[in-house]
């Protein structure tokens, strides 16, 4: 009888530890949780958000982590890569319209098991898929809408099973849609903000500020930097012949010319109305001139089919260069701070000489002596 009820009590403390253990390993699990939910929300960007939720993660025992982003029209990418300058290794975006079906087939609860790592490999398309003997498959929802997926990798055949309990994981795949939902928010506030609506070009609040920025890069890095101006010659006849939608179509056109004649790194701005200023940094006067008059050519020689109509224009095109104001008056650094105004009204006076000469023209201001 005592040994049975000694057997008994062994057995009792027995559980009782496994259940002490596990509670303190659920604990530690939750701090550690609410410690990366914390700084998750905290991330400032698309880098630092992913390099969050890609890398910390491994706190929770995972191998490799995998993010497939829903994507219509690439604006997700667009917006998350800043205009496909960053990549981000283990983030995918999926395009919508090409991958409906796989996505109408996406699980609406967490999917566990041995066989998930290349049920889903077409989401992501990952070469090393072998490499994972189990995985978990979470659905990145918003709205009751799938807006992603998130797949957890591990090299253990035993760490995801079907049968394992899933809140956790459904609790994880919440904050990880959350933050990212909020980060493409944001995004979007961003561009809107320094993003001309119509053309889509930087506004000129954005134009005003990066101006400055370049300006000071190019003093300190003792480089050139020119400053374009541009406006449509006779615009308000195109509006009164074809209507102002037809205008419109024009400005968006002429944009899309002008960003392909230019670096990918100069800066297209729509400055007001029909007038556009572009910056070219680390360039100089005579360069910036050949850039001009080739962008003055193209759109001279452009047919703009707009609304079955075809539609001609020209562009004047004043410039003015950092070096020659430096000429001027004298040493940059005392200046600096009212350097963009007096090259911005330099590039305005030249176009403005454009005008008064003929338009379908580029000036380099001339310089008083
Ligand atoms: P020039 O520059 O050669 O002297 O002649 P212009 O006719 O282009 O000059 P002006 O600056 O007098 O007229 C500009 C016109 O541009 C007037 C305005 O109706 C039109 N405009 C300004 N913003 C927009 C716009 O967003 N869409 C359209 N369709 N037209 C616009
Ligand atoms: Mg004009
Ligand atoms: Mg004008």
């Amino acid at each position: 009888m005592d040994e049975k009820r000694l057997e008994e009590n062994k057995r009792l403390r027995e559980k009782l530890d496994q259940l002490l253990n596990e509670a303190r390993r659920n604990e530690k699990t939750q701090t550690s949780y609410d410690d990366f939910s914390l700084s998750v929300m905290a991330a400032q960007g698309p880098s630092e958000l992913f390099s969050l939720l890609l890398s910390e993660q491994k706190r929770f025992r995972i191998d490799e982590i995998r993010l497939g982003l829903i994507d219509r029209f690439h604006e997700v990418e667009r917006l998350l890569t800043d205009s496909y300058q960053h990549s981000f290794e283990g983030v995918s975006f999926i395009d919508a319209d090409a991958n409906k079906l796989q996505i109408a087939n996406i699980p609406h609860r967490p999917e566990l098991g041995r066989r998930i790592p290349e049920k889903f490999n077409w989401l992501m398309n990952f070469e090393d898929c072998e490499h994972y003997q189990s995985a978990a498959l979470l659905p990145l929802k918003s709205g009751g809408k799938i807006i992603g997926v998130q797949l957890l990798l591990s090299k253990d055949a035993d760490r995801y099973s079907k049968n394992d309990g899933t809140s956790f994981l459904h609790k994880l795949s919440a904050m990880t849609a959350i933050s990212i939902e909020n980060c493409i928010n944001r995004q979007r506030i961003l561009k809107l903000g320094y993003q001309d609506g119509l053309t889509d070009a930087y506004n000129r609040r954005y134009f005003d500020e990066r101006l400055k920025r370049e300006i000071d890069r190019s003093v300190r890095n003792k480089t050139d930097l020119v400053c374009l101006f541009i406006d449509i010659d006779f615009f308000k006849k195109i509006n009164d012949t074809y209507g102002h939608q037809a205008g419109d179509m024009v400005l968006v056109k002429l944009v899309s010319l002008m960003r392909d004649q230019v670096r990918s790194s100069d800066i297209v701005a729509r400055y007001g109305g029909e007038e556009f200023a572009i910056i070219l940094p680390d360039t100089g006067i005579h360069i910036a001139h050949e850039v001009a008059e080739r962008i003055r050519h193209e759109v001279e020689q452009q047919k703009l089919s707009i609304n079955d109509e075809t539609i001609s224009i020209t562009v004047s095109i004043g410039l003015a260069s950092l070096s020659q104001i430096a000429h001027q008056i004298g040493t940059l650094k005392k200046w600096q701070d009212g350097l963009d105004k007096i090259l911005l009204s330099k590039a305005d006076e030249a176009l403005y000489q454009a005008k008064q000469t003929g338009r379908n023209q580029v000036v380099i201001k001339k310089l008083a002596n």
